[in-house]
């Protein structure tokens, strides 16, 4: 059983980012710029957008953090989109999800320029990435192919299961993996799926997008199977310094003795997610989605 060490692999790739700055800088470009909307004051998204300032850094980008307090109109936030779309220096940016009740994600992402949405959830690119155009992929499943590719682990031809069908993770995953070069064939899974446990026994490569700690049991791992633990869920942990720690959605003490790979959690697929949003920027900086 080989550990897959995502804080290590996105590190790496934080580097190869870095060194292509510096390059573009010496040549004469600007630095790549990413900027984030960050709305009210919800802890995790708090965490998530200093954590990807952090990782601009690392690269050599310029940031921008754009804060507004919770009770901002739609209006206004959508302003606020339309700025940055013609800011000429901003290169890409995102809009921290979840928003308020009041402000629609559907609307709010529609407005963002698809040529900046580093996200890539605009419909736009969500409809390129489905037909294998060229397209800014959402981050945390673009991470989870990077890693697939940087282990070396054989695509081609294997079973695929995909738990969960969200438009961040589970459905543009099952997308990617069945795309020509990756080749799996692939079967998505959600909550209303029976006999998921047989399902689950037959594929060599599983993608828990659940967010239930726990979900896949050994019972449900063949011998040798690849597991890839998307699940981030923050359970009470007296003995934790934040007094919580983050849980995956994978049995890892019973699942992991009988897997050829799989990715802890925390360390796994969380880093990768990261890298994978600055990967888009420097492409957004390129313009080598949309030229
Ligand atoms: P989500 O939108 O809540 O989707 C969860 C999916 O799991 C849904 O499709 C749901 O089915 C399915 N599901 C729920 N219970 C199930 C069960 N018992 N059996 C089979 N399927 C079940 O969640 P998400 O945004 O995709 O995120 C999933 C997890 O990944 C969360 O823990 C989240 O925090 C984590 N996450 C981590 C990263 C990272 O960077 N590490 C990034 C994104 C998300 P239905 O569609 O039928 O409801």
């Amino acid at each position: 059983m080989q550990i897959i060490d995502g804080k290590e692999t996105a590190k790496q790739i934080r580097s190869e980012i870095a060194a292509e700055v510096e390059q573009m800088v010496a040549a004469g470009k600007k630095r790549p710029h990413l900027a984030a909307i960050l709305v009210g004051h919800d802890g995790g998204s708090e965490t998530y957008v200093a954590n990807k300032i952090k990782a601009c850094e690392e690269c050599g980008f310029t940031s921008t953090l754009r804060r507004f307090e919770e009770d901002i109109t739609e209006a206004a936030l959508l302003d606020e989109v339309r700025k940055l779309n013609e800011d000429a220096d901003v290169d890409g940016f995102i809009v921290q999800l979840p928003l308020p009740k009041h402000i629609s994600e559907e609307k709010v992402t529609e407005a963002i320029d698809p040529r900046k949405d580093v996200d890539g959830f605009h419909p736009q690119n969500v409809g390129r990435m489905t037909i294998g155009a060229p397209a800014f992929i959402s981050a945390t499943p673009q991470g989870i192919v990077d890693l697939l590719l940087r282990y070396k682990i054989e695509t081609k031809g294997k079973n695929a299961v995909i738990i969960g069908r969200s438009n961040i993770v589970g459905r543009p995953m099952s997308i990617l993996l069945s795309q020509k070069g990756i080749d799996c064939t692939v079967t998505i899974c959600h909550s209303r799926t029976a006999n998921l446990k047989e399902i689950c026994r037959n594929a060599d490569i599983i993608v828990a997008a659940i967010g239930k700690p726990g979900t896949v049991t050994e019972d449900m791992v063949k011998e040798g199977a690849v597991v890839i633990d998307v699940g981030t869920t923050r359970v009470t942990d007296p003995t934790a310094a934040r007094g919580w720690r983050l849980k995956g959605d994978v049995d890892f003490q019973t699942v992991s003795p009988k897997c050829s790979y799989i990715t802890p959690v925390p360390g796994g697929v969380g880093p990768m997610t990261i890298v994978s949003l600055m990967k888009n920027t420097l492409l957004a900086a390129k313009k080598a989605i949309y030229k």
